[in-house]
């Protein structure tokens, strides 16, 4: 299906056959797939009882890194930096704001939780510990207030817990 041609009646399709096709790929540094690690993400959101749109958030919250395959739609390169702008990007004509903004926070929701939760670090795989640095570390106590102004904040919050819950081999 060409990607010009999306819509809110095949979106949902769409994405599962990006799932399908390329799931399988390496998530850098962890012991995990893209496809296992996306949706574990999900099933512990559904584990917590969470609504569903987080658990939609926990499933796309990566989906930043097939940009490409929304063709014009993309923010552009297919290097798949800042692929939780990207990310949000692509979903914001099917996905409400809930959705988006958690897809788009779930990197600077890491930084703000190192800030702010004591040990939150320390349980970090090694590849997300070693990508803290080079997305600028914890957030200052100024980020943390700006970010603190997002309404959808805690949300995003939560979506990052489950985002680095969900890299368990074999789960
Ligand atoms: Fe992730």
């Amino acid at each position: 299906m060409p990607a010009q041609e999306l819509d809110h009646s095949n979106i949902v399709e769409f994405i599962a056959d990006i799932f399908e096709r390329r799931g399988a790929e390496s998530y850098l540094g962890e012991a995990v797939t893209m496809s296992e690690h996306m949706l574990q993400g999900a099933v512990l959101a559904e584990k917590e009882g969470a609504p569903e749109e987080l658990v939609a958030a926990a499933l796309l919250h990566d989906i930043g890194h097939y940009t490409s395959e929304f063709g014009t739609m993309s923010l552009g390169d297919e290097r798949d930096n800042y692929h939780e702008e990207a990310g949000a990007h692509v979903l914001e004509p099917f996905f409400p704001p809930v959705i988006t903004e958690c897809v788009r926070l779930h990197v600077p929701a890491k930084r703000y939780l190192c800030a702010t939760d004591k040990g939150y670090y320390e349980r970090l795989s090694d590849a997300s510990k070693h990508t803290l640095s080079l997305q600028g570390g914890p957030m200052s106590p100024e980020e943390v207030a700006a970010f603190e102004q997002n309404p959808y904040h805690r949300e995003a919050a939560r979506v990052r817990i489950w985002d680095d819950e969900g890299k368990q081999p074999g789960m």
